[in-house]
């Protein structure tokens, strides 16, 4: 190496490490006059974190009591971390469409907590989260289902497989009712090719459970496929 190219190098390294100096400088600047907010109650501030303690104490305190939606079979259980309100829909918001890829490590952390002390979740052999149809995948760059099983994955140390795939790209949900949800998304998924899951206790992981709609029809191509037992684990539940 000459001169030159070493010069060369070390300007750029030195560049790099005052952009990256000015960085953390300006974070913490900002940091200052407007202090972070918790992603949960949009209220608190947190310090360094992305969730404040009296929200992460909600995360680890309020799992709801199993089951009992409409759609839900052949689902045998279902457990969720909360209701649909703050701080449970903020934070699924915020993972799903504001790129805060960045919580799915504190929530994959209650939810691998509320999986280990349920008697039923717990022995499960399988965790497989509810895919995005392709299209939509391309459109987020990532399937937030996936980043939170990974995490329990890592946590509970049962494994996590993207066993599952979207074959067809169901309309949005938010308009329809119960049955109307029912048929969308009846046949929405197949089993991956090379997907093991015969025999199996398989836990679905997804962020929210509204009628039960999808988890009922994934839970169904699992069944189909010769999957032992279906069981879900979700965030938060709408109902
Ligand atoms: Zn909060």
């Amino acid at each position: 190496m000459n001169a030159d190219t070493r010069n060369q190098e070390l300007r750029t390294r030195n560049h790099l490490t005052l952009k990256r100096t000015l960085r953390y400088f300006l974070i913490a600047l900002r940091d200052f006059i407007f202090p972070p907010v918790c992603l949960g109650c949009t209220e608190h501030e947190t310090g360094h974190g992305l969730v404040c303690p009296q929200c992460l104490e909600q995360l680890e305190r309020a799992p709801l009591p199993s089951n009992a939606l409409p759609a839900l079979q052949p689902v045998i259980h279902l457990r969720a971390l909360g209701h649909y309100r703050p701080p449970f829909s903020n934070l699924v918001h915020e993972l799903k469409y504001r790129n805060r890829r960045s919580l799915a490590p504190v929530l994959g952390k209650s939810l691998a907590g509320l999986l280990m002390s349920d008697g039923m979740l717990r022995n499960a052999e399988l965790l497989v989260p509810v895919p995005l149809h392709p299209a939509r995948l391309r459109e987020r760059g990532y399937n937030q289902s996936q980043l939170l099983a990974e995490q329990i994955a890592q946590a509970s140390r049962i494994p996590a497989a993207d066993s599952l795939r979207r074959v067809r790209n169901t309309r949005a949900q938010v308009r329809l009712d119960d049955d109307a949800r029912q048929k969308n998304m009846a046949g929405a998924f197949a089993l991956r090719p090379g997907a093991a899951v015969a025999g199996k206790k398989v836990i679905l992981i997804d962020d929210v459970a509204t009628t039960g709609a999808t988890l009922s029809s994934a839970a169904q191509a699992l069944k189909d496929a010769g999957a032992r037992e279906v069981l879900a684990l979700v965030v938060a539940r709408a109902r």
